[in-house]
């Protein structure tokens, strides 16, 4: 039956080309409706798919994309490889949809004793692909149209698409810079959101806050009394908070992470997003998860099992005994949770120290693997183009990485349309790096300014 209609598919398509041409054949059947739907409008570039092709064609050095250049420890690697290839042929095979058992487990365990909860790892713990997934879970699962979402800029970028395409409203709110007195280099701590106008933005259509703490792209980690605020207004107004802390263990000089869910009324309209990538140094395995009440994960669950249903076993299997490793070390000195903000500390003041030398004024990051820098003095080699529709920072950018082969992402990139020009004088930088990167990075940066200097 197949075989004779193939038969004769086949022996139509033939008269059609000896007649008419294979291409007229399949133009006369091209569609003609249009295919995209709305909530795709405007959301069409990325900029990750475009600066990540770029450095690809032109870098020498990358401080781009956020990713280490080192490997992640050599514990997790094996627990890695001891998955594949162990006796346990069923960690090759579908495992629990809302996470694999162990990593729930441990996972609950974990952020259990760090929040002062006691977490069911089956209700309370939920796996996703990366801190990505666990965004668009909250987002779809929570927003309608209509609804208002507030997100604080800088932003990493994602949240934007990610509320419209739910069909809600973001609303925006800055982080506002204060230039440090006496001369001092900036730090991300000197970039503060203004309480009556954070205020401003609550009102009855607002259904959920974005908390990114630490912050990419600033580096900003906010402080008890920033927290504070921002849980008082949610308390007040009954607001969800979406607390993106995939950089949790990244702080440095001695700053502390606090979780906005352990403020008093905040756990029960919390959900927590973490990531593997960034906890471990593994940001190509895309484990990430969400921890919260049951009710509002049982929602995020049911975004998850429509549409990914679950994550690589293998990798949640050696996810899982990296957390089992940190929590029998959690604090001693062999935590990597210890050890990982120890070295990118050396590696930022590394980077700090190469942009001051060369005038690009470093601002400097509480948090995070990022770090922004002031381009102002490199005007004369980028010069402005009145009303381009390209933000200053983009362009730059982009000349950066062709003619100095040193990739880094526009500040504008992490604000929403209207605000892009607002701070389009700075680029954010990379340093999770080797220590030859980033020495490949001073050369550059040090050459340029020479040859700025004897031009
Ligand atoms: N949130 C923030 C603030 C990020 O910087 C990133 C990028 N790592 C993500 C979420 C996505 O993380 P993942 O790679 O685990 O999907
Ligand atoms: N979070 C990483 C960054 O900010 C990577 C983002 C991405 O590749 N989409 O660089």
């Amino acid at each position: 039956m197949l075989r004779r209609a193939r038969s004769s598919l086949r022996h139509f398509l033939l008269e059609r080309k000896s007649s008419t041409g294979y291409s007229s054949c399949f133009s006369e059947s091209k569609m003609s409706r249009p295919v995209q739907s709305q909530r795709l409008e405007g959301i069409d570039k990325n900029i990750w798919v475009e600066f990540v092709k770029l450095a690809a064609t032109y870098s020498t050095v990358n401080l781009g994309q956020g990713f280490p250049d080192f490997p992640p420890p050599a514990f997790l690697k094996e627990a890695l490889v001891t998955a594949l290839s162990g006796e346990n042929s069923m960690l090759h095979q579908y495992t629990r949809a809302f996470g694999h058992p162990p990593l729930v487990k441990v996972l609950a365990q974990f952020f259990g004793k760090l929040l002062g909860q006691d977490l069911d790892p089956m209700t309370n713990v939920m796996v996703t692909v990366g801190a990505y997934q666990a965004l668009f879970c909250c987002f779809q699962a929570f927003v309608d149209e209509g609804d208002e979402v507030i997100i604080i800029e800088p932003f990493f970028d994602c949240y934007e698409p990610m509320v419209t395409m739910a069909g809600g409203t973001p609303v925006f709110v800055p982080l506002r810079p204060k230039a440090p007195e006496n001369g001092k280099m900036m730090s991300s701590a000197d970039w503060k959101l203004d309480s009556a106008e954070l205020a401003s933005k609550f009102n009855e259509r607002t259904k959920a806050i974005v908390l990114n703490s630490p912050n990419n792209p600033l580096g900003k980690v906010f402080s008890r009394e920033e927290l504070g605020l921002i849980a008082d207004l949610c308390v007040k107004h009954d607001v969800l908070c979406i607390s993106d802390e995939v950089y949790e263990w990244l702080v440095y000089d001695g700053k502390q992470h606090i979780r906005i869910a352990s403020l008093p009324g905040m756990w029960d309209r919390t959900v927590i997003i973490g990531s593997a990538g960034k906890t471990f140094s593994a940001t190509g395995w895309k484990v990430g998860w969400t921890v919260g009440p049951n009710r509002l994960l049982q929602h995020i669950r049911t975004v998850h099992q429509n549409s990914v249903y679950h994550c690589a076993t293998a990798a949640q299997e050696a996810v899982a005994q990296g957390f089992q490793r940190e929590l029998m070390l959690y604090g001693k000195p062999d935590s990597y949770f210890v050890q990982l903000p120890k070295e990118l500390q050396k590696k930022r003041d590394q980077l700090v120290q190469s942009l001051d030398a060369a005038g690009m004024k470093p601002i400097i990051p509480e948090g995070t693997y990022f770090l922004l820098a002031d381009i102002s003095n490199f005007k004369s080699d980028v010069p402005d183009v009145p009303n381009s529709d390209e933000p200053y920072d983009s362009r730059f950018a982009k000349w950066m990485v062709k003619n100095k082969g040193l990739a880094a992402i526009p500040l504008s990139a992490f604000y929403c349309g209207a605000h892009k020009n607002n701070y389009s004088h700075f680029i954010r930088f990379c340093f999770a790096k080797e220590e030859a990167t980033l020495k490949a990075a001073n050369d550059i940066l040090q050459k340029w300014k020479q040859e700025k200097t004897s031009s």
